[in-house]
């Protein structure tokens, strides 16, 4: 049951469209590098394409219609959009969720200290990181800085060409006997993951001049004073650009892959539907499932419901009954992206079940470990619908699992949204080195992946599942 590689699918007009898309893509990872600038981002695509602001339609109380674009954002960090359907929103909607937070480093809201004539930000890192991989790279800062006056200084600082960078540093080799020897979790601790950030000592200043240089610097040239770190969000993520990887470049090298390939593919969906689809399309961008779906912007959080209840209201709907039916008559999919199979690691695999680079979209039945726990099992009623929409659409696709049984595991969404009693599987592409700061695609699944969300929105349907 081996899937054929989607690259030798394509005729010359479609590897067109390949090239193409990828290019839009390289540019939306580089415009992008937080979920904060994820969710700008996706605004103005989508505002573009006629999309208004739920917010706004509330605050009008206009009655809604097929074929109303409505968008809706969580404190800047999180993303709906619906794309009104000619069918009642209780017989469910087609939905793609997800996510756009990506592992990184986060500056401490106290982190500026001096040691021996260096300047550093104290961090915590954010997610499942490898932490050896971050050092001696460099590093771009990204965020906000809220004032207490009520302002919020919006950071980046290291993408343009001209911008400084910033790092963390590693032990020599000449030095590292003892360090060789450590375990690969230990060679670099959390609390070493701090960030040089200068080392010019400010003239006249005894001690911490450095700092003292630092602050200086910050507050003439940024506008931000010491304490302003207290209520900052800076993270620390790959000032590298993503590129084209491969002598034919046939995948692309970026930061964050994971998992805004796959909203990234949500966007393009949304963008392509008829002007009334039969059923409402649903776009779900969420913030913090690196670590644990948690807070306000997660998808733990109840801003997708509500959403929900805002829509049947102006739909003229029932409201409680009327949410109920629309969350539990849905169709999902769970877009999030899956372990590429590695030969350079393929003990970490099972390989008939891994995810293939270049075979089209992946669909995960299941993650989580240790005996699928955590994992939303997704049903095999709904995997046979899955499967049809598929073929019918000429989509490459792939069924995967997270590597080998007991090897470790991981999360997503799904099981969440399943909570509603929804269909939910989770799909999404095959990346390597995942979570290192620049993970691998290849370019053929980010487009089959774009075919298979389109074909999902356009053409999934409720179950009949009744006893
Ligand atoms: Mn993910
Ligand atoms: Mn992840």
């Amino acid at each position: 049951m081996e899937r054929k590689n989607a690259w030798l699918n394509y005729d010359e007009k479609q590897l067109e469209a390949v090239e193409a898309t990828a290019a839009a893509y390289r540019a939306f990872l580089d415009h992008g590098k937080t979920e904060r600038e994820c969710v700008r981002e996706a605004v103005a695509m989508v505002r573009e394409a006629g999309y208004k602001s739920l917010r706004e339609a509330i605050r009008q109380g206009e009655p809604l219609k097929p074929g109303d674009k409505l968008y809706d954002t969580q404190m800047q960090k999180a993303l709906l959009l619906f794309h009104i359907g000619e069918t009642p929103l209780e017989e469910g909607m087609n939905i793609l969720g997800a996510h756009i937070d990506s592992p990184r480093i986060d500056i401490k809201q106290n982190p500026l200290y001096e040691n021996t004539d260096f300047a550093y930000a104290d961090t915590h890192y954010y997610g499942g990181i490898k932490k050896y991989q971050w050092v001696a790279r460099p590093l771009a800062l990204h965020g906000v800085v809220a004032k207490k006056d009520g302002t919020v200084l919006n950071v980046v600082i290291g993408e343009d060409e001209n911008d400084p960078v910033v790092g963390i540093s590693d032990l020599l080799i000449h030095l590292s006997q003892e360090q060789m020897t450590k375990k690969a979790s230990e060679v670099i601790t959390g609390e070493g993951l701090d960030i040089i950030l200068a080392g010019k000592p400010l003239k006249g200043e005894e001690k911490d001049a450095v700092k003292a240089q630092l602050v200086k610097l910050l507050k003439e040239k940024y506008g931000i004073e010491e304490e302003d770190f207290l209520s900052a969000e800076i993270e620390a993520v790959p000032a590298d650009k993503a590129r084209d990887f491969g002598l034919d470049r046939s995948m692309i090298l970026g930061y964050g892959h994971d998992d805004r390939v796959c909203a990234y593919a949500e966007l393009q969906a949304m963008l392509s539907l008829p002007a009334v689809p039969k059923y409402t399309a649903c776009c779900i961008l969420t913030d913090k499932e690196e670590i644990g779906s948690v807070g306000a912007t997660g998808m733990e959080a109840k801003f997708f419901e509500n959403a929900v209840y805002e829509l049947i209201a102006l739909c003229g709907g029932n409201a409680a009954l009327g949410v109920r039916r629309a969350l539990a008559n849905s169709r999902m999919l769970s877009c999030d992206v899956s372990a590429g199979f590695d030969p350079m690691f393929a003990e970490a695999f099972e390989k008939k079940n891994a995810a293939m680079l270049g075979r089209g979209v992946c669909y995960n039945k299941f993650t989580g470990s240790r005996g699928k726990s955590g994992s939303n099992d997704a049903n095999a009623e709904f995997i046979g619908r899955v499967r049809a929409c598929m073929d019918d659409a000429q989509v490459a696709w792939q069924t995967a699992e997270l590597g080998r049984v007991d090897l470790g595991g991981g999360g997503t969404i799904a099981y969440i949204c399943a909570l509603y009693g929804m269909e939910v599987i989770d799909s999404g592409v095959a990346v390597l080195n995942m979570h290192a700061p620049q993970e691998i695609i290849s370019k053929a699944d980010l487009y089959e992946a774009i075919r298979a969300y389109t074909a999902f929105a356009v053409n999934m349907g409720p179950r009949s599942d009744e006893i």
